[in-house]
């Protein structure tokens, strides 16, 4: 296969060049390649590196909910060619066993690239599985004992050579608001797992950090998943200049970047997630992180459920949407709106993401290739009707936005994606 006029997004210069694909692999980058094969004219459209969503729910075992089948199809559909994701499972992935066991089931099903992160508890931190993308830790519960109780544990858990995905809520301050708020409006839920409970968590992890730096025998790479407000970043950006010993990234999702608590009430269970709605300032705080590169990622956190389970009062609806299909798009928008670089967007949706977590994703002769085409001027709505996941919804439903995926090469072989059909 040959695309043509292809316009790649490269060392943040756009470069013009045909790519010739052969057996999964970039075979040519060059200009005037002419050769006879079946050629794909990109002349409107920007090539940029495999976009990796590196936090995604795929519900092995729920499949009413997705399966890998499902998930992927959407990650094709939203020029998505990576996926990890999380442990979170019924039951939660916290031993060897059910780890290889989700595996095979998952190279069975999946059409794109998927790693999995194992879970870990207060029992089974020493565990090493070599498959894993990352270590991932719960500070508050989730599945069954997949999460950390007992906070003074994290200075021996995270004291290890390993890559450690963690989800900053602090369970304290969020039992405590329980015995203040009653569950009763949507933004009751915002207000139980309040910007106090990330902050705190995210500290909890930063003074555990600061212990292991100082005694120097081990170096973590801690990544904190959907930071959603600005303290938290704030807390971040300090340890990251202070602490040499460790590695320490950040994630946003779009959904704190574009949505907050002005609009609990009106989305109802579609504006229900984890951690919850936040302000406006936070908002604008995150995308001015992306912008200095206090962000390093964006990841869709793509929890699908029952639409009838999400059409539930405040008490009863799960939290999490679906996001894996609105992630390219929603980034794009912020490059039209002017918030962001073209560049940076490629830094946050390709580029970091593959350093990180140790992606070859790059545009290069000899790679698999792994690409995502968009088109930067085409304007529509997101239409959940067109979604490949299993959820059928997303408050960004009837959304305009500008810049869509058209195409995702999966492993050399060419897909349409959702701005093909808008
Ligand atoms: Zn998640």
């Amino acid at each position: 296969m040959l695309l043509k006029n292809c316009k790649v997004v490269r060392d943040n210069k756009i470069v013009e060049c045909d790519i010739l694909i052969e057996n999964g692999r970039i075979k040519k980058i060059s200009k005037n390649i002419n050769i006879d094969d079946e050629k794909v004219n990109l002349k409107n459209y920007i090539v940029i590196p495999g976009v990796i969503d590196a936090h995604v729910h795929f519900r092995w075992g729920e499949s009413e909910k997705e399966d890998f089948l499902s998930g992927s199809l959407a990650g094709i559909n939203g020029g998505v060619c990576f996926a990890i994701d999380m442990p979170n499972n019924k039951p939660p992935i916290t031993t060897k066993e059910l780890f290889y066991k989700k595996l095979e089931d998952c190279k069975k099903e999946s059409k794109i690239n998927i790693f999995l992160n194992f879970g870990v508890t207060e029992k089974n931190y020493l565990e090493n599985i070599k498959e894993a993308m990352a270590y991932k830790i719960f500070m508050v519960k989730s599945v069954g004992d997949l999460y950390i109780e007992d906070y003074s544990k994290l200075k021996d858990i995270l004291n290890q050579n390993k890559r450690f995905c963690i989800h900053a809520e602090h369970k304290d301050i969020i039992n405590k608001n329980m015995k203040i708020y009653k569950l009763e409006r949507w933004i009751d839920h915002c207000k139980i797992r309040d910007e106090k409970s990330e902050v705190e968590a995210v500290k909890e992890v930063i003074k555990t950090l600061q212990f292991i730096d100082k005694v120097g025998k081990y170096k973590p790479h801690i990544h904190f998943c959907h930071i959603s407000t600005k303290k938290s970043l704030e807390i971040i950006k300090d340890a990251k200049q202070r602490l040499k010993n460790v590695k320490i990234t950040v994630e946003v999702t779009p959904h704190h970047i574009y949505l907050n608590k002005d609009v609990a009430e009106e989305l109802k269970g579609f504006g229900k997630f984890n951690p919850p709605l936040r302000s406006k300032e936070d908002n604008i705080a995150l995308i001015k992180g992306i912008i200095n590169k206090d962000v390093d990622i964006i990841a869709s956190d793509h929890a699908p459920h029952l639409l009838e389970e999400k059409l539930k009062d405040v008490k009863n609806c799960p939290s999490g949407i679906p996001g894996i299909e609105t992630l390219v798009p929603l980034t794009l928008n912020l490059v039209n709106k002017k918030l962001i670089t073209l560049f940076d967007a490629v830094r946050i949706l390709s580029e970091n993401p593959a350093k990180i977590f140790n992606i070859n994703n790059k545009i290069e002769e000899g790679n698999l290739a792994n690409l995502t085409i968009v088109d930067l001027k085409k304007e529509g709505k997101i239409n959940t009707e067109l979604f490949k996941s299993k959820a059928k919804f997303s408050p960004f439903d009837k959304f305009l936005v500008k810049g869509f995926p058209i195409y995702t090469v999966v492993n050399g072989k060419l897909y349409d994606a959702i701005g093909k059909n808008i």
